[in-house]
């Protein structure tokens, strides 16, 4: 029986919260910047070159990674730049993208779809549309929605995640209260697509109107709309399933490991957009939020515009600040306000910068254990990070520790535990890669030398063959000559015979 909740994690309040959530669409931006490093996969390769003109829609870069998706112009207008540029990564690099100047008409190029009546597309095309159409997961992991739709077999039921990742985070809210009938029709494509019996679409109880919203429009008997308390990490797929069916996802597998498709409501509805408007991904929404803002909102918004497109429409205080893409909790933080928007850009914290509170020792209260969500035992985790000692902690499953940092939240003595698994984890990856090449280069090591014994003992064993068969030669030779000297014997003893008779 489920019980559509999880032990651990936090209640935690929208700390900005808002009367009404609302949906502003942003105006065009005067120009874009796409990178062409994606979350997952290699580096897209630009068609376009410096100086042509783009429509809304076009494809502009691309590549054969079957991970990656199309990059779409997200505005109208011309190639100014294709060069390094700041993206809002946790690395702080630069990346390859390419720049478009806006021509202000917003002219979009003809693409494909299988149009409102879809069921009488197969499978494999609306696949195929989906990836085409440049879609990946919009709830922050950017994994590419055709290859998540395409890996799941023998699908029992599809969820649609509604809930939001962090809490103060209103992108999917405002996404269902506004588009709940494409959500709906993306919900059904979908069904189309993996086959499952049923879909269960996931929502916060603390988002009533996004929840009436899609009651209304469903009319789908294998479609339900289910509420589940509102507490972070709901929203984290392993936990989402086993909240609504009660089924375990073993450690280190996925949704697709027990027959379940999981998609983000927001990725759902751009699949509709995609299926049915023949529309790729060109724009999302995105919440503006934090201390440093007086009107929290979120923004419809072209890819690639900076964040200073839609910061500057949430009236900013003149403080100073910090941003934080993607949430409080798991987000990265980003330094540059022309950072450029990307698919998983849901959210942008704007912070009023604060003097950072100073790390105590551990005092052992076990907070940190009674709020993970996935049972871990942070504070050994900790000892463990802490001293390099990686292999205790995987033996306490660190590789299960979904970063979620609700442990730091609670934490008394401030330490950035999430941090230390982070890092560990990195570390534990590193060991793992330095194992495989130690152990390639012993296989190495030791096939060569098996190769030069073998190569040794062929030789021997040829040399031993070539003076056996010397050996037989010479044996016959000398047979050879003993006849021949017995024969001329036997003619001279005759001639000399003769001479005496
Ligand atoms: S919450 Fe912090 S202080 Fe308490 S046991 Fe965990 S790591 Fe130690
Ligand atoms: S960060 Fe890891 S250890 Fe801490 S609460 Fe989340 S899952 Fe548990």
């Amino acid at each position: 029986m489920p019980s559509y909740t999880f032990t651990g994690g936090l209640v935690i309040d929208n700390p900005y919260p808002v009367k009404e959530v609302g949906l502003v669409q942003a105006p065009l931006p005067g120009k874009v910047v796409l990178p062409l490093q994606q979350r997952i996969g290699g580096e897209a390769v630009p068609h376009v070159k410096v100086g042509d003109k783009v429509l809304t829609g076009q494809v502009i870069a691309s590549t054969e990674d079957i991970f990656c998706v199309p990059i779409h112009a997200s505005i109208s207008g011309t190639v100014v730049a294709i060069d390094d540029q700041y993206i809002p990564h946790k690395s702080g690099l630069k990346s390859t993208c390419i720049t478009i100047e806006s021509d202000g008409k917003d002219q979009w190029i003809a693409n494909e779809g299988c149009g409102s009546d879809f069921l009488h597309c197969d499978q494999s095309t609306m696949i195929e549309y989906i990836r085409t159409s440049g879609i990946v997961g919009l709830g922050g992991a950017g994994y590419p929605a055709h290859a998540k739709v395409g890996k799941v077999q023998d699908c029992h039921t599809l969820i649609i995640n509604g809930t939001e990742c962090e809490p103060g985070i209103m992108c999917d809210d405002a996404l269902m209260q506004y588009h709940p009938r494409e959500v709906i029709r993306g919900v059904e494509i979908l069904l189309h697509i993996c086959g499952a019996p049923r879909a269960i679409v996931a929502v916060e109880d603390d988002k009533q109107v996004a929840f009436h919203s899609l009651l209304m429009y469903n009319k789908n008997e294998r479609i339900s709309i289910q509420q589940i308390p509102t507490k972070y990490t709901s929203g984290t797929e392993k936990l989402l399933i086993k909240a609504l069916l009660d089924i375990e996802v073993p450690s280190g597998g996925y949704a697709a490991d027990v027959g379940v498709l999981c998609q983000n409501v927001a990725t759902t509805k751009a699949i509709f957009d995609a299926v049915v408007d023949s529309k790729p991904l060109v724009s999302r929404i995105v919440t503006i939020t934090g201390s440093g803002v007086e009107k929290p909102n979120n923004y419809e918004v072209r890819l690639g515009a900076s964040f200073d497109h839609i910061i500057s429409k949430s009236q900013p205080n003149n403080n100073s600040h910090t941003m934080r893409m993607g949430g409080m909790m798991m987000g990265i933080d980003v330094e540059d306000i022309n950072a450029p928007i990307c698919k998983i850009t849901n959210c942008i914290f704007v912070n009023n910068k604060s003097k950072p509170i100073p790390v105590q020792e551990c005092i052992r209260c076990g907070a940190c254990s009674d709020v993970c969500p996935v049972d871990l035992l942070p504070q050994q985790l900790y000892w463990y990070s802490k001293n390099e000692d990686i292999d205790k902690a995987m033996d306490y499953n660190l590789i299960d520790c979904i970063e979620c940092r609700c442990c730091d939240y609670v934490c008394p003595s401030q330490i950035p535990l999430a941090e230390y698994f982070a890092f560990s984890k990195a570390l534990h990856r590193k060991q793992v890669i330095e194992k495989e090449h130690i152990d390639l280069s012993r296989e190495r090591f030791e096939y060569r030398e098996y190769r030069l014994e073998r190569n040794k003992k062929e030789k021997a064993e040829m040399m031993a063959a070539k003076k056996e068969e010397l050996k037989k030669k010479m044996a016959n030779d000398k047979a050879q000559k003993d006849k021949i000297a017995a024969a001329m014997a036997r003619v001279n003893n005759k001639k000399a015979n003769n001479k005496d008779a």
